[in-house]
């Protein structure tokens, strides 16, 4: 079981979860590509990971754009003449009422979270097909089973996460695998970017219990280094109950 020589393709690579995952699956022999908007954050996160002797790189990508998606792995290919995973990580979670009627962080949760993960499919399926193999890992969320308050938009992006993924490996041929893993509350930045006062708020207290982002990380290496014919569908990596 080994993702030795796996060329991995991560979205939202520059922080959190996605920084997590890039660093320990360069650490376990991969080929990642850090992906995302912050080129400075990827480049320090690359440039680390060099300096060890693992195999890194990064490419700016917004995932609202499929020409983008599409060039990023036209280049990979180009350069590594596969791709073996990509992990659709890129998300943002503006929270807030509905009633607070928040439009345009409706339509960017709508845009990263749901036609980001739908963009990375799109670029990678024909390949994984002429491949012959592939494994899409998407990730979702604990929103994706449960509704809380302020998260009624994000909840259902989460939940369109999981079903695009299901529907995705009923569908699926060549020997490609697909993967949803939902991540409880973990630390990262995605709440700093909630503007709404109260949501911000009430994420300090939900926020203690976070866990590390590794621990979603080490959920993906363990999804990715299973053998060709073992599918792990569906993995939920929450914090434990506190007594
Ligand atoms: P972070 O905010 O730390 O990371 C989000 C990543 O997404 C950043 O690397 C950011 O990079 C990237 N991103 C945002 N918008 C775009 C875009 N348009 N194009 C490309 N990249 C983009 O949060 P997390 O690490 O927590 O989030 C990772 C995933 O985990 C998300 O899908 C999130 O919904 C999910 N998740 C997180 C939980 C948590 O508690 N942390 C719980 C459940 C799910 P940049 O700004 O440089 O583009």
């Amino acid at each position: 079981m080994s993702i030795k020589n796996k060329v991995v393709l991560v979205t939202g690579g520059s922080s959190g979860i996605g920084a997590a995952t890039v660093d320990l699956l360069a650490e376990n022999g991969a080929t990642v590509i850090a992906a995302a908007r912050r080129t400075d954050k990827l480049e320090t996160l690359v440039s680390t990971l060099r300096q060890k002797g693992y195999s890194a790189d990064y490419k700016q990508l917004d995932v609202t754009d499929f020409e983008q998606m599409q060039h990023t792995v036209h280049e990979i290919i180009e350069a590594h003449g596969k791709i073996d995973v990509i992990v659709n990580n890129a998300g943002v979670m503006p929270l807030s009422k509905l009633e607070a009627l928040k439009i345009a962080e409706w339509n960017r949760m709508i845009d990263v979270n749901i036609r980001g993960v739908l963009h990375g499919i799109g670029a990678v399926l024909p390949l994984m097909k002429e491949q012959n193999s592939g494994h899409i890992v998407n990730i979702a969320s604990i929103g994706a089973y449960e509704i809380t308050p302020t998260a009624a938009v994000y909840c259902a992006t989460k939940y369109a996460v999981r079903a695009i993924t299901e529907g995705l490996r009923l569908e699926a041929t060549n020997n490609i695998r697909t993967t949803v893993i939902a991540p409880g509350v973990t630390e990262s930045e995605l709440a700093d970017h909630i503007t709404d006062k109260q949501a911000s708020e009430a994420m300090i207290e939900y926020r203690r219990q976070a866990i590390p982002a590794s621990a979603i990380a080490h959920a993906i290496l363990y999804a990715i280094s299973q053998p060709a014919e073992v599918d792990v569908s569906e993995l939920i990596v929450r914090p434990t109950l506190s007594l």
